[in-house]
């Protein structure tokens, strides 16, 4: 059993945390926010002041947080000052290729062990342990990271040398993004030319339109199987959090100089979608701003 600081304890932190500590852990776990860091220590974690204090005596260090901004900044003023050589460190937290590249470069040359290993699954899968990990490193780095990653995921991937786990989520967002606002408009199509929208989808889920974004995600009530949209679109995947990987991605093929034009226009439905207030909504409830049925929220 290991000695591992946590950093980042929000909604996929808090789970992955308590996971560990249901493996046998020892969880050193700091958040700015004082509810989070509570939550981990009602779930077994011992708290720390910050993490400075938290990454002193660790073996492992993982962090789950909002942007590439902010694991730069964590990783160069706290955990690299305050962290024993040789310490295996993982960020799991969902970010721009280029500072992934940097920061994983700048650690190895401090003598750390560095993976980036972003997470496919949502809040659910966080919770339940049943997340997929996307890893980009040496592979010894992979190795070292992976008995770890295994005990909150149901799958952990090799995707590559550093970036390449950033590269590989953003990638497969993007296309999940794109079918997703195809699903969407078809549907609405679909309804339009005066199909039966079960109908539709009986039919559809067995031909060449076929995608996870139909089959597994319909963004239809009571089409499919249960989904966000069968909840009123709360839950899942927040749109917000699906625009920035969008951004990401657009981010990416723009510094390779990759045409996607699919991409583009997925990020600009969701752009749109959360300029009208539908940000906290799961990513499906798009279906709503295309067929013209999303009503924008009161800002009072
Ligand atoms: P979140 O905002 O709920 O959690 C992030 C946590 O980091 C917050 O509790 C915040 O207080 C903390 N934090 C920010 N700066 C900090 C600092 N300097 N030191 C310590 N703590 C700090 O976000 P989340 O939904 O848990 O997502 C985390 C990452 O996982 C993001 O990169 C996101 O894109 C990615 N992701 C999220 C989902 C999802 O469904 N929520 C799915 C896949 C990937």
């Amino acid at each position: 059993m290991a000695r591992i600081a946590f950093i980042g304890l929000g909604n996929m932190g808090g789970g992955m945390a308590a996971n560990l500590v249901k493996a046998g852990h020892e969880v050193r776990a700091f958040d700015l926010s004082e509810e989070a860091l509570s939550r981990a220590e009602g779930n077994g974690a011992s708290r720390a002041a910050s993490t400075s204090e938290a990454v002193k005596d660790a073996e492992v260090v993982i962090t789950m947080l909002p942007a590439g901004k902010h694991v730069k900044a964590v990783y160069a003023d706290e955990v690299a000052p305050n962290a024993a050589k040789g310490v295996m460190m993982i960020d799991c937290s969902t970010i721009d290729v280029a500072t992934a590249k940097s920061v994983g470069e700048t650690l190895r040359g401090l003598g750390f062990d560095f993976v980036d290993a972003p997470v496919s699954g949502g809040i659910a899968a966080a919770n339940q342990g049943t997340l997929t990990f996307m890893v980009g490193g040496s592979d010894e780095g992979f190795e070292r990271a992976r008995p770890f990653l295994e005990q909150m995921g149901k799958a952990v991937i090799h995707a590559g040398g550093a970036g390449a786990g950033q590269a590989a989520k953003i990638c497969n967002n993007m296309l999940l993004g794109a079918t997703m606002a195809a699903t969407c408009e078809t549907f609405a199509l679909a309804e339009k030319l005066g199909l039966d929208l079960q109908t539709f989808y009986d039919i559809s889920s067995k031909a060449s339109g076929q995608s996870w974004s139909m089959t597994s995600y319909c963004p239809v009530p009571g089409v499919g199987p249960e989904t966000p949209a069968d909840r009123g679109y709360e839950g899942g995947f927040a749109a917000a959090l699906m625009l920035k990987d969008l951004k990401l991605a657009e981010e990416a093929a723009q510094s390779v100089g990759a045409y996607t034009p699919m991409g583009a226009e997925a990020e600009e439905l969701y752009q749109r979608f959360v300029e009208r207030g539908g940000g906290s909504k799961d990513f499906s409830a798009l279906i709503k701003m295309i067929d013209d049925s999303w009503k924008v929220p009161d800002s009072k």
